[in-house]
This record gives structure tokens, C-alpha cells and sequence, in this order.
């Protein structure tokens, strides 16, 4: 790949002439396709941002993740302030350098991890002090420490820091919670500071609650972003219950800016989220379950642990383009598999990161020639058919 023209630090990446900004170039129904332009190269949306956690989308060489067409990877903040340290890849020349991926990075603002890894977390107005899972050390987070790791990083879109309950909660605790955050928007904000080429989301909360999502969305179009993040979903709620919300979400948020739902999902939530008009989304699902040995197709989940692929020399899915279905049968996935050799993971995981940017440019496509409805039944189709027979 080849290097960023000049980074001396994460923190100082700056083209003259490229500023972040976002145009839509078509819609269909609620669905909408467009560009995101960054000073490192251009987003095209709707957009599947693979997960980078600690530095790495594992068992991916980074020129292999641009290969199945990602054009932005996700990092996460918690994971790399403990490990290796912000101060450190800050001085080895920013995230980009640091782990050869020179296009556009989303990092997320740790509060999210915090609250699911960490522990004795202790939350305040301020922030959150928290033991490390790795090795016991204590640290904190707060709007203005996560703006200034984000920035370390080098990261080109930074997440506001917020918070957010587990579903079920009771209402109560939710407008609470949603509350303090728009609190911590408005320090996030005040804390990143003016920074040409880079972007902040806020992050819209409310739970399920529609007129708390209104009030976060409205408090959130106050104070300004130049993306906007549907935050709270996928953590237990169900996907019918996170459909719900997003028949409304996405509208409450401004047209003519970016909207990026956290942590989505299986392909059928992806495509489910993109009709309801979001343009963004991440999540470990295609590059865990490819180390586990699942993989998505057009014909639905196939787990290629199952005896059934022993003796077969097919391919994983005949239509796909992947290096995993080039080149290699079920058989061999299978014995791979079950001998705990690394490339199980490694071609796996690079299928479904392929199938999952096929999806995204295939959605891409239909929505600018306006046939996503149509798309779409084809999608749940296919689906539905299942994976080939036995031989
Ligand atoms: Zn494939």
C-alpha cells in the first residue's frame, strides 16, 4: 500500500485541498447512496466498516481487507489505550502508519467497551474510571480524554463519547443516560476543537423511546456534527424492536449529513437498516464468525464444520469472486477447520468480508437505478433456498 503523503504524527494528516464532507447521489424510497470525501480517499455509502480492534481486522493482511472493497476501517479507542497506548502509536506516526492502512479510519470513543469489558467502572458527570480486563491498571475516559486519544490516533472520524444503558432498561434510566450524553456532546464537541479534514458524529440515544430519540436528535442538530450516529441499537433488543426504531431514527437526524448505525449487524439487518436510510455501519460479525468457521452466502449461514462438506469439492458459494471460493473446495474449508490451521480463519473471514462489501455495492448500485425493492426481494430470495444440497 502505498504511504500517507506526510505523518510525522497521528495527529497531523492535512491535504490542502480535500475537506471532509458528505453528498448523497440518489435515494430510493428512504434508501440513499452517496460519497463521503476525506482527505485519505473517498467513502462510498451505504458502507460496511470492517473492525480493526486492536490494530488489526484479524486473521486480515490490511491489503486483503482493501481487497474485498472496504473503504474505511473501524478501530476501537479502549482497546488500543490500554494496549498498545495512544501516547505510543502517536509516536510511531499515528494508526494509519502504525498498521499500514493509509484510507480512512472511524474510531469509536471507548465509552461503549468500558461498560462492556471493563471492570469496577465508576461513572460520574465527569467521566468513567475503570480497571483495565488485561492487566488490573486503572484508567478513566471522559469527553475530553477521548477526544485527545481519537486524536493521537490519528483517527479521520472521531466518536463523541457517550453512554449507554443495556436493553431492557426502564425509561427512566434511559432519558437519563441519553441526557448525559448530550451533555458529553456538547464537550466532545468543545474538546475536539477545529480540525480540517476530520470529522465528529454525535451519537443519538433514547433506547426504543421515540420522543427521547427526538430530543437527542434535536439537542444533537444544536450543537453540530458533521455525521450523526444512531447509538443504543443492537444490544439486545431483537432485530424487529431495532427495525421499529429505525422506522423513525434515521429521519429525526439532518438529510444532508451522514448517518452511521453502531454495531449492525447480520447482512439481513444491514440491508433492513440501509431501506430505512442509514449509510454507515460496522461490526465484528463477518470477520468473528469467520474464525469459527461460519460463513455468510447468498444462500444463507453455512457452518463448514458440519460432516456433510468432508467430501466436497465444490466451492463455497460458485458466484462469489473471494480467494476462498477461487481457489479452494468445501472439503479443504472443512479439514482446515477441524485441524485448527490458521488459514481456516483467514479464508473464511476474507469470504465473508468480500460478501459483505458485495452486498454493499450491490445495494449501492440498485439504490441509484432505483430498484431496491426489487434488490431486496432477490436478497431474501436467495436466502431463503438455503445452501445447496448434499452431494
Ligand atoms: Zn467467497
Amino acid at each position: 500500500m502505498t504511504r500517507p503523503l506526510s505523518s510525522a504524527s497521528g495527529s497531523d494528516y492535512e491535504h490542502p485541498m480535500t475537506r471532509f464532507s458528505f453528498s448523497l447521489n440518489a435515494t430510493d424510497g428512504k434508501a440513499r447512496t452517496g460519497v463521503i470525501s476525506t482527505p485519505r480517499g473517498e467513502i462510498r455509502t451505504p458502507a460496511f466498516m470492517p473492525v480493526g480492534t486492536a490494530a488489526t481486522v484479524k486473521a486480515m493482511m490490511p491489503e486483503s481487507v482493501a481487497a474485498t472493497g472496504a473503504d474505511i476501517l473501524l478501530g476501537n479507542t479502549y482497546h488500543l489505550m490500554l494496549r498498545p497506548t495512544a501516547e505510543r502509536i502517536d509516536a510511531l506516526g499515528g494508526l494509519h502508519r502504525f498498521m499500514n492502512w493509509d484510507k480512512p479510519i472511524l474510531t469509536d470513543s471507548g465509552g461503549f467497551q468500558v461498560m462492556s469489558l471493563a471492570s469496577l467502572r465508576k461513572l460520574t458527570e465527569d467521566g468513567v474510571t475503570f480497571k483495565s480486563h488485561i492487566d488490573g491498571s486503572k484508567h478513566m475516559l471522559s469527553p475530553e480524554r477521548s477526544m485527545e486519544i481519537q486524536r493521537l490516533l490519528g483517527s479521520d472520524i472521531v466518536m463523541c463519547f457517550d453512554e449507554c444503558p443495556a436493553l431492557p432498561a426502564d425509561r427512566r434510566r434511559i432519558e437519563e443516560s441519553m441526557r448525559l450524553s448530550m451533555r458529553w456532546a456538547q464537550r466532545s464537541r468543545d474538546a475536539f476543537g477545529d480540525r480540517p479534514g476530520y470529522a465528529l458524529f454525535g451519537i443519538q440515544q433514547g433506547g426504543l423511546e421515540e420522543d427521547l430519540r427526538a430530543e437527542s436528535a434535536a439537542e444533537l442538530t444544536k450543537i453540530g456534527f458533521e455525521g450523526y450516529a444512531i447509538g443504543g441499537l443492537a444490544v439486545g433488543e431483537g432485530q424487529e424492536a431495532m427495525f421499529g426504531c429505525l422506522d423513525y431514527a434515521p429521519d429525526q437526524l439532518p438529510q444532508d449529513k451522514p448517518r452511521y448505525l453502531m454495531g449492525v449487524g447480520k447482512p439481513d439487518d444491514i440491508v433492513g437498516a440501509v431501506k430505512r436510510g442509514v449509510d454507515m455501519m460496522d461490526c465484528v460479525l463477518p470477520s468473528r464468525s469467520g474464525r469459527t468457521g461460519q460463513a455468510f452466502t447468498r444462500h444463507g449461514v453455512v457452518n463448514i464444520k458440519n460432516a456433510r462438506h468432508a467430501d466436497d469439492p465444490r466451492p463455497l458459494d460458485e458466484d462469489c469472486t473471494c480467494p476462498a471460493c477461487r481457489n479452494y473446495s468445501r472439503a479443504y474449508l472443512h479439514h482446515v477447520y477441524r485441524a485448527q490451521e490458521m488459514i481456516s480463519g483467514m479464508l473464511l473471514t476474507w469470504h465473508n468480508l468480500h460478501y459483505y462489501q458485495e452486498i454493499m455495492a450491490s445495494m449501492r448500485g440498485a439504490i441509484a437505478e432505483g430498484r431496491f425493492d426489487a434488490w431486496e426481494a432477490e436478497f431474501h430470495a436467495g436466502r431463503a433456498e438455503g445452501d445447496i444440497p448434499p452431494l
